[in-house]
């Protein structure tokens, strides 16, 4: 997958094959977390999984963990099918990747806003799950760096942009992402990929944004 591919795609699957083995277990976590939040009205538990597996993004999971988030989104997800997914995918939930690559394939159909289908209907459970999925390819864009594109911060992690960006993420406030593009750029940043990512909409921003996590020198 080209540089120009990763922008434009929803084939999520093929991004997430792009970033094995690239993307860190706590950016895989919260992808999985972001495919949650999409999910959320739709299958209640993803709700409670995105709120307590964000809140311990910092720390490595440990397998029954990560067995724990996989099994709850199974079973709310595949329902009396459950069993069978479990012990075809045994083994593969202690690894991050696999974890986020089965929890956003679940979760694919129950995902919004690219649902064609009237919200009060009910997905087929047994369908194949959907390849694409634009919302869930937004969320990985906005965790993990175009892997297409390398970029040093180091010059650009001054007192300042830290200090703002420990702001937003303690408080959530993405509506300051511009004030941090501004105080890049007076530290001597002109990468229009990093302050056009800044100056988005703040709601396009969610934990484990690339630029936030760059600043703060974060896997
Ligand atoms: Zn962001």
């Amino acid at each position: 997958m080209t540089t120009v591919e990763w922008d434009a795609t929803d084939d999520v699957n093929a991004m997430l094959e792009r970033v094995r083995g690239h993307a860190s277990d706590r950016k895989l976590l919260l992808f999985a977390c972001g495919c949650c939040r999409l999910a959320e009205s739709t299958v209640p538990v993803a709700s409670y999984l995105a709120d307590r597996f964000e809140r311990d993004s910092n720390r490595p999971l440990s397998r029954d963990e990560k067995t724990s988030m996989f099994s709850l989104v199974a079973s709310a997800v595949m329902g009396d099918l459950h069993p069978i997914i479990s012990r075809v995918l045994s083994g593969c939930e202690n690894d991050s990747w696999s974890l986020a690559n089965n929890v956003a394939s679940l979760l694919r159909r129950f995902s919004l806003p690219e649902r064609e289908e009237p919200v009060n209907s009910e997905p087929n459970r047994q369908a194949p799950p959907p390849v694409r999925s634009a919302g869930q390819a937004e969320i990985l864009r906005e965790i993990v760096i175009n892997p297409g594109r390398s970029l040093d911060f180091s010059g650009w992690r001054t007192e300042t942009t830290i200090g703002i960006a420990r702001g937003i993420e303690a408080e959530a406030a993405w509506d300051r992402m511009p004030i941090l593009a501004d105080a890049l750029q007076d530290a001597g940043c002109e990468n229009s990929d990093i302050l056009d990512h800044c100056r988005a909409s703040s709601s396009s921003h969610r934990p484990g944004c690339w630029v936030l996590d760059a600043v703060l020198d974060r896997p």
